[in-house]
């Protein structure tokens, strides 16, 4: 009988970035992993997939960001910069200089994130008026894994409304 089964194998490319971790709060290092997956046969990989997906991680706590494709150009292009530097290939000044283009981009593209996560969590307004304020602080501290980027953004905006952490 020959055995099949679907692999899905992630390897890290190295640290793209800094910024606070919307699941621990954490100013953290966010790693790149490309996800590769294949069909093995035997235990064999032999047939690689379409295209990889990315993710970034959290170094502290590990939860996953899902990037956005124009998110994924600009951190892989940085990882990129880094190996040509590396290999000696561009110097200092050169990698300096195309790091910095490519942060301001991925700043870009953060904030834009942000943006969208701040018009979603309207959707969210009504039912964080209708928790107590335990409710809230369980789900702002304890429970905010379980949790979308927008539900917390409307559970923050509650709590303050309320004067919860004055
Ligand atoms: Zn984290």
């Amino acid at each position: 009988m020959i055995h099949f089964e679907l692999k899905e194998t992630p390897v890290l490319l190295g640290i793209v970035d800094t910024f606070e971790c919307p699941y621990c709060l954490n100013i953290s290092n966010w790693n790149l992993l490309r996800i590769d997956r294949h069909i093995n046969i035997f235990f064999i990989p032999v047939i690689p997939l379409i295209s990889a997906s990315y993710k970034l991680n959290c170094e502290n706590c590990l939860n996953e960001l899902i990037l956005r494709k124009d998110e994924i150009k600009n951190y892989k292009a940085k990882i990129e910069i880094e190996e040509l530097f590396s290999f000696g290939n561009i110097d200092e000044f050169e990698r300096k200089s195309r790091i910095s283009e490519i942060d301001f981009l991925i700043e870009n593209e953060k904030q834009c994130r942000k943006n969208i996560a701040i018009s979603e969590s309207v959707k969210w307004t009504e039912s964080t008026r209708n928790k107590t304020d335990d409710e809230l602080l369980q789900i702002y501290f304890n429970q905010r894994f379980q949790y979308n980027l927008s539900m917390i953004i409307a559970v923050k905006a509650e709590i303050d409304r309320r004067r919860l952490l004055n």
